[in-house]
């Protein structure tokens, strides 16, 4: 069973909330860089931050 995940575009973090990889790329987009409060809220990654 494959669950539903959400990736941010910016910077492939793995997210099962779509509100949450959302505000990771406005972040990510807006800033160039990773915020710590959203990140830990990922489940995954596909490559290196
Ligand atoms: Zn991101």
């Amino acid at each position: 069973m494959v669950k539903e995940a959400y990736i941010c575009e910016e910077c492939s973090l793995i997210y099962a909330d779509k509100g949450v990889a959302e505000k990771c790329e406005a972040w990510c987009r807006k800033t160039k860089s990773c915020n710590i409060q959203i990140i830990k809220k990922a489940i995954g990654k596909l490559i290196k931050c």
